[in-house]
C-alpha cells in the first residue's frame, strides 16, 4: 500500500485585534517565510478577510507544495467547526462579525484544506512543541498584552471547555466590585483587569505625573529604580501570585509560561511572584507540590503561528 508522504511544510496565520502575521512554517517549527502586516480591522469583515486570503496567495505562489492550513486567531470560536463566534477585538466602526465560517471561506479561496484554533490554545501547543514548555506533560501560559490569554496543557493534552469553548482563565474574579479595575469583558476585578500589560500600565499611571506612559516605559524607569515603578511592579507581583494560586489549584501546571508583550518585563515581576507564590501554596507544598516552575517564553511574538502550524500538521 502506498503511504501518503508526510507534509514538510504548512501556511499558519496568528490573527490578533491589531496585526495580523502568515507564515510558512517546517515539521519541526522553524519558520521559513513571514508576512506580518497590521490588520485593516477598521475596514471590517470582509476587507480582513480578503487581507487573509492576499497574504496566503503571496505565500503560496512561493510554495505552492502547501496542501494545509492553520489560524490561530482571537476568540471565542469554535475550533471543530472552524467558526469564529462574533469575536470580542474585531468589532469596529463597520459593525461586529457575527458568526464567521472562516475555515470553508478560506478553504475556497486557497484551495487548501484550512483549521481555527484560539490564539491563547495555539500558543500554548507551540511552547509545548518547540518552546518553553517541552517535555512537560502539564503546563500554563499566560499571554500578557492587551488582554490575558490563557492556555492549558494537562496529561500532555490540550485542555478544553465545554462547548468547544477555550477556558478564558483570564477572567476569574479576583477583586468583586474593584472599581479600579474595568474588565473588557465589562466586569469588574477580573484577573485581566490586573494583570494584562494594558491593565498594569492603567493601574501604575497614576503614580506618576505623566498620563501617556506605557508598559515599556515604566519597566524601563523600574530597571532604573525609580521607586513608584518598582511600587507598580511589586503591585503587579502581588495580584499575579494570587491569579496563579488560583490557577495551581484549578489546573496544577508544572510549569507557567508567560508570553506576550508584556512578557519582556518579567525578569520585573517573576522573582517577586515566585516568592509570593511560595507563601500562598505553603500548605500545599507538603503532599502533592503545586509550585509551578515560572518561565519566560522562548519563541518571541512567534508562538501564535507555530501553534497555527502545529495544528495544521496535526489534527
Ligand atoms: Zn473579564
Amino acid at each position: 500500500m502506498k503511504q501518503k508522504a508526510p507534509q514538510t511544510k504548512v501556511l499558519s496565520y496568528d490573527l490578533g485585534g491589531t496585526k495580523v502575521a502568515a507564515g510558512v512554517v517546517n515539521s519541526r517549527g522553524k519558520i521559513l517565510d513571514e508576512i506580518r502586516v497590521p490588520v485593516e480591522i477598521e475596514k471590517g469583515k470582509t476587507a480582513v478577510l480578503n487581507q487573509l486570503c492576499d497574504l496566503g496567495q503571496q505565500l503560496l505562489a512561493k510554495h505552492p507544495t502547501i496542501k494545509s492550513v492553520g489560524i490561530a486567531s482571537a476568540g471565542p470560536l469554535d475550533p471543530y467547526k472552524g467558526v469564529l463566534l462574533d469575536p470580542t477585538n474585531f468589532a469596529s466602526s463597520k459593525g461586529t462579525w457575527g458568526k464567521v465560517e472562516i475555515t470553508k471561506i478560506l478553504a475556497k479561496k486557497l484551495k487548501r484544506t484550512v483549521y481555527l484554533e484560539n490564539d491563547a490554545a495555539a500558543a500554548m501547543l507551540a511552547e509545548h512543541w518547540i518552546g518553553a514548555a517541552k517535555g512537560y506533560d502539564n503546563a500554563m501560559i499566560l499571554t500578557l498584552g492587551t488582554g490575558l490569554g490563557t492556555g492549558v496543557i494537562s496529561d500532555g493534552k490540550l485542555l478544553r471547555a465545554g462547548r468547544h469553548l477555550h477556558p478564558e482563565a483570564g477572567h476569574l474574579i479576583i477583586h468583586n466590585d474593584d472599581q479600579s479595575a474595568p474588565c473588557g469583558c465589562g466586569n469588574l476585578g477580573c484577573a485581566e483587569a490586573y494583570l494584562s500589560g494594558r491593565s498594569f500600565a492603567r493601574r501604575a499611571r497614576p503614580r506618576f505625573a505623566n498620563p501617556n506612559l506605557v508598559p515599556k516605559d515604566i519597566a524601563e524607569l523600574a530597571r532604573k529604580r525609580d521607586p513608584r515603578a518598582v511600587a507598580a511592579f511589586d503591585e503587579y507581583a502581588h495580584l499575579m501570585a494570587i491569579a496563579l494560586h488560583n490557577y495551581a489549584v484549578i489546573y496544577s501546571p508544572e510549569i507557567v509560561v508567560f508570553t506576550g508583550s508584556f512578557a519582556e518585563a518579567s525578569d520585573l515581576f517573576i522573582d517577586e511572584t515566585q516568592k509570593n507564590l511560595e507563601k500562598l501554596l505553603a500548605r500545599r507544598r507538603v503532599g502533592v507540590d503545586l509550585m509551578p516552575k515560572l518561565a519566560v517564553s522562548t519563541l518571541d511574538n512567534k508562538a501564535g503561528l507555530v501553534g497555527g502550524a502545529y495544528v495544521a500538521f496535526n489534527r
